[in-house]
């Protein structure tokens, strides 16, 4: 934090709601070109913060000082002006308009009595370029990703040369390189003396983009420290409000359960592929969706691997309906009615360039063409009956699956595995870079495969997904399985608590067990 003047000092905020204590003696400091993460439970203060600071709510008490100024933003509005800008998760701009006229929504470059359409849309293209967005600033904003449409809420957002950018869940609905290009535009922020402060659950994320951070828990501010001077189990026994030990007692609960009876799918024992999988174990049982967590660099992409037989193993057994297996590739699992949807849409699931009926029968060419020619009859029900039964919004067939939407090309790559009829589906990040709509619906649809008979191997960074949309969660941390948790043990802080132990100098207990944070 630069000492000598900070940008944002908010210091003895309470503020009450009927009946609830939402804020008390709460704090928070954020210097000028920092990135300061603000962390907490649900319910713990955070958006209640953010709302006083932009004049959405009013405090009861406590003082807020901007760059040494004491200020008391009546409206959202007055705080943009003040140098305030918020980028919330649902992205509040007008779909139908142009992007460019979203950048300027309210203050459109004028001559005279008319809007200045050439000047606005050049500033908006220069604007988005800086960030590496490339869009046709003349077309609807509707017409682009949410990532894209985010970037225009940021853009939006600095064109008020905002000296304070609020992001609350910003990367919720983003995928891995829509991150990198956000981080890339917080780091921007930053060089220019914005700071900004950024609100997240990713514990990834928060260490790889912020400098400092608040902790807060049931209303008051706990804790403000350097990001690297605290170590991630650190940090969520400040958010739970236990102690370290206690917490790194929870994430070891004895793995090594054994479910109730059941016919189990998938039997994978202390599997090995490489230095980063050591020793992964899970079963997964017919009409049951398992949850698979753990921070990046946890194993969990390279276990699904090793199921799927991409990767060789080196160690551990395979067990596939009670029988040992032992695939040399993919096709040796699909064989025995294995799925799996990869992390990457882009680059390893959708093939852009061919059409909904392409990608959706690609897996199951090899058998639609047994005598060297497709059964183009057969292919057209298959394609129709999935179309509709997982109500994939195409023009049809014969369109292009780059012209779908996220959560649409995804459905598409469900429908590509379900039409094998597999017996065990492995989806590494169901959702990721989809909209909150998509989301809901996909999950809906995972659960209802499930209550059919589908056993569901479900790999997600989302602690909420993981929580609500599984009957079990598994957690790795460096390659190996630590946890277990079973359906009444599951919660977001229970996931998170086993997967943020790790080898700290703070920490009180444990050998250290060696491999770097992340
Ligand atoms: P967080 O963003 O950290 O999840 P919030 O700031 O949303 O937490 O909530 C803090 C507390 O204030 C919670 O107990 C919540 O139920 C309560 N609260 C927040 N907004 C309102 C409101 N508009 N009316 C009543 N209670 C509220
Ligand atoms: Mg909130």
């Amino acid at each position: 934090m630069n000492d000598a003047q900070p940008l944002l000092v908010m210091e003895g905020i309470t503020k009450t709601f009927p009946g609830v204590l939402a804020l008390q003696d709460a704090s928070l400091r954020v210097g000028q070109g920092e990135v300061h993460a603000l962390i907490g439970q649900n319910g713990a203060g955070k958006s209640t913060l953010i709302k006083i600071l932009t004049g959405a709510y009013r405090r009861d008490r406590g003082t807020v000082r901007l760059a040494g100024q004491e200020v008391d933003f009546h409206s959202p509005q007055a705080a943009q002006r003040g140098g305030i800008s918020t980028i919330y998760q649902e992205v509040n701009l007008v779909g139908f308009r142009s992007v460019a006229e979203n950048v300027f929504l309210g203050r459109e470059p004028r001559r005279g009595l008319f809007i200045d359409w050439r000047a606005m849309n050049a500033e908006a293209r220069r604007l988005l370029e800086r960030f590496g967005v490339r869009v046709d600033v003349t077309r609807p904003l509707a017409s682009y990703s949410v990532a894209v449409q985010q970037m225009v809420a940021i853009a939006r957002a600095v064109s008020f040369q905002s000296r304070l950018v609020i992001m609350d869940e910003p990367t919720s609905s983003l995928d891995d390189r829509e991150v990198e290009t956000l981080f890339g535009v917080i780091r921007q922020l930053k060089g220019d003396g914005v700071g900004v402060v950024f609100v997240s659950h990713r514990l990834d994320e928060l260490y790889a983009v912020c400098d400092r951070v608040t902790i807060m828990r049931d209303g008051r501010t706990v804790d403000e420290r350097a990001m690297g001077d605290i170590s991630k189990l650190e940090l969520v026994a400040k958010m739970l409000g236990k102690e370290i030990g206690e917490v790194r007692r929870e994430g070891e609960t004895a793995f090594e359960r054994t479910g109730p009876p059941g016919e189990t799918l998938l039997d994978a024992r202390h599997l090995r592929t490489g230095p980063a999988l050591k020793d992964a174990s899970l079963n997964v049982r017919a009409g049951e969706i398992v949850g698979l967590a753990g921070l990046l660099g946890s194993g969990r992409s390279e276990t699904a691997r090793a199921i799927f037989g991409a990767d060789d193993l080196t160690g551990g057994e395979l067990r596939v309906n009670g029988a040992p297996a032992r695939f040399r590739s993919p096709a040796g699992a699909i064989a025995r009615g294995i799925g799996f949807c990869s992390e990457d849409r882009k680059t390893e699931g959708i093939i852009p360039h061919m059409t909904v009926r392409e990608n959706l029968t690609l897996a199951l060419l090899p058998a639609l063409a047994r005598s060297g020619i497709v059964d183009a009859a057969r292919q057209a029900e298959i394609v129709d009956r999935f179309i509709a039964q997982l109500g994939i919004k195409t023009a049809g067939p014969d369109q292009k699956i780059r012209e779908l939407s996220g959560g649409n090309q995804q459905k598409v790559l469900l429908a590509r595995w379900l039409c094998l009829n597999p017996e065990l589906l492995i989806l590494d990040e169901p959702t990721r870079g989809i909209d909150v709509g998509a989301k809901a619906e996909i999950q809906r649809l995972l659960s209802e495969l499930a209550r059919e008979g589908l056993g569901v191997l479900m790999i997600s960074s989302e602690l909420e997904e993981l929580a609500e949309g599984s009957n079990r969660v598994v957690v790795l941390r460096e390659g190996r399985t630590v946890t277990e948790l079973s359906r009444e043990e599951l919660t977001q802080d229970r996931i998170m608590a086993a997967m943020a132990q790790d080898p700290s100098p703070l920490a009180v207990t444990g050998a250290p067990e060696g491999g770097a944070r992340g």
